[in-house]
């Protein structure tokens, strides 16, 4: 051990590994003896020894004992179509969320598909929505045959400017798409205010929002429409699964007819003996999905109160670093789901180091991290879609310009942020206390050292 540059972190940690609490048991250097008081370690991209040496927490967690049982006896049944299954994890999930009810269906993005084609959105019609978010929001609503208008991101919150949405509204305007982003929520009170007042459907994407909730409501059950996405990094993994929950049942029975190929379902039934009403289409949840659903369902409440405490003791910790601006959370948000936790890097505050050579230091140090989301008003599959068939019918040639589209969809903020961002996955805010340090100390050991690992290159 001696000789060994051992870092303070490390060398607290070994010795609280031994259950040593002096210094002189181990026989240490006079080297090590020195690094007890700060840390003087090297970066570990400079071939320093790294801050963090464990595993993070796996993901998906899939424990036999507690999960196997009803996902074993789903698939000896031979009963995998939509049946029992599904329908408890629907009642479950809208008991959770607390919504009258929730259609359980393929994916997220589909969840958000339905829920605007049976809100009646389509062709000519115009979504607000921010561009700060994952692709299936956007696509979502092209898909529709809507168009999305990007309202620009507030950069402390990370979540669409509310100030800026008025701004936005046009005849053609007719829903809003709030997107609570990395889990942290969008503003819903001051948002449901501006729809009511310009008369504004809204479906919220809550694909990354479960139990985040602002005054106690839940994230999804503000809108007309909450979807949800249980894909495999999301804080519940199916490897694939989405809902919608809603308290207006003749909504969610359009939708269940819809996602079932149009087939008739509760108010959804035309007069007897017609046939199929709606144009439907197919996005059933398997019985098998319902069952891991169910499983994962279980840890949610318990994991969502770690991720919040080691999110809140995080941000409290790296605050302190200058040029490092942990997210905020809006007004009366009482809890987020963190599927990621994110703060800005400001360069200018580690001697013009850029983010991307940030992000490789801190990865060496053992801290997986990522630089997020890219703008997603300037992406190519919106000239793509423009000169779709559908798209020429759907709308005057003024607005399939799409040098005056990207006119008008600049969002300046949003622009910088993305240059700025830095995240960590969920799964890490489910590590200790001490985890959470470790991040801490390997981004001031960045911020002590960055003139040197700039100078490295
Ligand atoms: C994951 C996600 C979706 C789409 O969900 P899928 O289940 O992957 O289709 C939509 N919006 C956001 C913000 C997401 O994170």
């Amino acid at each position: 051990m001696a000789g060994k540059n051992y870092s303070r972190r490390e060398f607290v940690k070994q010795n609280s590994l031994a259950g040593l609490g002096a210094a002189v048991a181990v026989g240490l250097t006079p080297t090590l003896v020195a690094n007890c008081a700060t840390d003087t370690g090297a970066p570990a991209i400079l071939g320093g020894h790294k801050i963090h040496t464990g595993e993070w927490p796996v993901w998906p967690q899939w424990n036999p004992a507690t999960d196997e049982e009803q996902l074993l006896k789903a698939i000896r049944s031979g009963v995998w179509s939509r049946a029992g299954i599904v329908t408890e994890f629907e009642k479950k999930y809208a008991a959770t969320i607390g919504a009258k009810r929730c259609l359980a269906l393929v994916n997220g993005t589909n969840a958000l598909i339905a829920s605007m084609v049976q809100l009646g959105i389509g062709g000519g019609d115009e979504v607000l929505v921010p561009p700060y978010t994952f692709i299936a929001s956007t696509v979502a609503i092209l898909q529709t045959g809507a168009m999305p208008v990007f309202v620009d991101t507030d950069p402390q919150t990370f979540q669409i400017d509310h100030n800026k949405i008025e701004a936005k509204i046009t005849p053609r305007t007719r829903a809003i798409m709030p997107v609570h982003i990395l889990g942290l929520p969008a503003d819903m009170p001051k948002i449901m205010t501006i729809a009511r007042k310009h008369n504004l459907l809204v479906v919220e994407d809550a694909c990354q929002a479960w139990l985040a909730e602002i005054d106690g409501k839940k994230m999804g059950t503000f809108g007309n429409a909450g979807c949800f996405s249980f894909s495999n990094p999301k804080n519940i993994p199916i490897g694939e699964g989405g809902a919608i929950v809603s308290d207006d049942e003749e909504f969610m029975d359009r939708c269940y007819s819809y996602h079932n190929y149009g087939n008739p379902y509760g108010t959804v039934i035309g007069e007897v003996g017609s046939g199929t009403l709606l144009a439907g289409t197919k996005l059933r949840m398997t019985e098998y999905q319902a069952a891991i659903g169910l499983a994962m369902l279980k840890r949610l409440e318990e994991q969502t109160v770690i991720r919040n405490k080691n999110a809140a003791y995080l941000s409290s910790q790296i605050k302190k670093i200058p040029g490092i601006l942990p997210y905020k959370l809006n007004d009366k948000v009482t809890r987020a789901s963190f599927h990621l936790f994110p703060f800005r890097y400001k360069k200018e505050e580690f001697k013009d180091l850029p983010r991307r050579d940030f992000l490789r230091a801190l990865d060496a140090e053992g801290i997986p991290c990522s630089s997020g989301y890219t703008p997603l008003n300037k992406m190519p599959y919106i000239k793509n879609v423009m000169q779709t068939k559908n798209f020429k019918l759907m709308y005057p040639s003024e607005m399939l310009d799409y040098n005056k589209y990207l006119e008008r969809n600049q969002c300046p903020a949003n622009d910088q942020l993305c240059e700025e961002a830095v995240w960590f996955a969920q799964n890490m805010l489910l590590a200790e206390k001490s985890d959470m340090d470790d991040i801490a100390a390997a981004i001031e050991r960045i911020h002590k050292n960055a003139e040197k690992i700039k100078g490295n290159k």
